[in-house]
């Protein structure tokens, strides 16, 4: 099936051009700087890129409409024309409860993702734009959403549920949902593939760690707890978000400080993590490089960062009673074997034990690190969210076609 993948953020298009029964991805690009100055398309295609400078790029329908004039070019496009498109696949950031899994979009399936747009301010509105661009311009192609909160709907209210009074939940649906669930189900099913068992018997922890980082408990291949909350931005050290935090700090902080409960927002959202910490970069390569001339920040937000995925791996080894493995997937977690040492070190009493070659060498590849007397596995698997988009748009259409 050829399907077009779109990622639609607040400025920015991404796309990836799939053809699902001749090897996978064709061609991506990210048409970016959408409705303000410096608009661009960079696209990709063969090993070559070929980027684009349009005057203006006024909206998202018009990105979509350049990156789909790319997908066609003779020179550097990959279909004959824009009716070879049989679907296309959304990525939507939040289903709230009304999706546990990925939906056929119609106007029901709009109006619940409608609905959801208080969960997810930033994010849901563009989702939205690029499906209704798309239904503009690709008419009656069958489009289907795909949730980034899906996947962690089988947590138990114990799990999701804040300790605070319960018409909160009633009436606001504030609890935690959960992002990443794709990537999250994705490296978990690899991980059970990987270990030649039914993931229906493992108990894997899955950690996310890219610029937005979060860790899952994904028990027999359901997600039981997850470090992200009602938004993106519990658990984890993130590059600019902050994480835990008592939340007594963000009202002492309006207090004491006068911002508003935007600028508070920002400055949790934008301006803390490894960013806030250090006052080098968000950037984790940054990061080691600065700790390793001896800036005593960046060291700092190094440890604070290494420290509190350890204390989720073993949260979640207690949440699930032990556990199979541990695999690490996203930017730093894929590329860099010094961050899963640093991790990993205080852990090996639960058994998790890596192979320092085998560690070393696994940078950005598939590959199980774990020492021979390891209890518990570490594996490192490069995350594809767009395989499984793909996979689940091809699934839900098949059935209509
Ligand atoms: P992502 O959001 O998945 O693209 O991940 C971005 C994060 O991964 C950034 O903090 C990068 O610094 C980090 N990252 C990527 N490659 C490496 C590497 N080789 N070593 C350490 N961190 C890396």
């Amino acid at each position: 099936m050829i399907i077009l993948i779109l990622n639609s953020g607040s400025s920015s298009v991404k796309y990836q051009l799939w053809d699902t029964e001749n090897g996978g991805m064709k061609a991506k690009g990210l048409v970016s700087r959408i409705g303000i100055d410096g608009p661009m398309l960079e696209h990709y295609v063969g090993g070559k890129k070929y980027k684009f400078t349009p005057n203006e790029i006024i909206d998202h329908k018009k990105g979509i409409e350049l990156a789909l004039n790319a997908l066609v070019d003779s020179e550097y496009g990959v279909l004959e024309n824009i009716d070879s498109i049989e679907a296309v696949g959304h990525r939507v950031v939040h289903g709230g409860e009304a999706f546990a899994k990925s939906a056929l979009i119609d106007d029901e399936v709009i109006k619940a993702i409608r609905e959801c747009i208080p969960l997810a301010p930033l994010h849901n509105p563009p989702n939205l734009i690029g499906i209704e661009a798309c239904k503009e311009i690709l008419k009656n192609i069958p489009q289907v959403a795909v949730f980034d909160t899906a996947f962690h709907q089988t947590m138990e209210p114990y799990a999701y549920i804040y300790a605070i009074p319960y018409e909160m939940y009633e009436k606001y649906r504030i609890r935690r949902y959960g992002f990443h669930g794709t990537s999250h189900y994705y490296v978990a099913n690899r991980a059970a593939e990987m270990l030649g068992q039914p993931i229906e018997k493992l108990k894997i922890i899955t950690a996310h760690l890219g610029n937005g980082a979060s860790i899952a408990a994904v028990d027999g291949g359901k997600s039981v707890d997850t470090s992200m909350g009602f938004t993106p931005l519990e658990g984890l050290v993130m590059g600019t978000r902050c994480g835990d935090i008592d939340p007594a700090v963000v009202l002492f902080i309006i207090k004491q400080t006068e911002l508003s409960p935007q600028e508070t927002d920002n400055l949790l959202n934008k301006k803390s993590g490894l960013r806030g910490i250090s006052g080098v970069s968000s950037d984790f390569r940054d990061i080691l490089e600065a700790a390793a001339s001896g800036n005593e920040r960046a060291k700092l937000a190094r440890d604070v960062y290494v420290y509190r995925i350890g204390k989720y791996i073993g949260a979640y080894i207690a949440a699930m009673g032990g556990a199979d493995a541990v695999v690490f997937t996203a930017g730093a977690g894929e590329n860099s074997p010094i961050l899963r040492k640093m991790v990993l070190e205080k852990l090996n009493f639960f058994g998790l034990e890596i192979d320092d070659e085998k560690n070393e060498a696994a940078v950005g590849v598939e590959a199980d690190i774990s020492s021979e007397s390891a209890k518990i596995k570490t594996l490192v698997i490069p995350t594809n969210e767009e395989l499984v988009i793909a996979q689940e748009t091809e699934r839900i259409v098949g059935k209509i076609l």
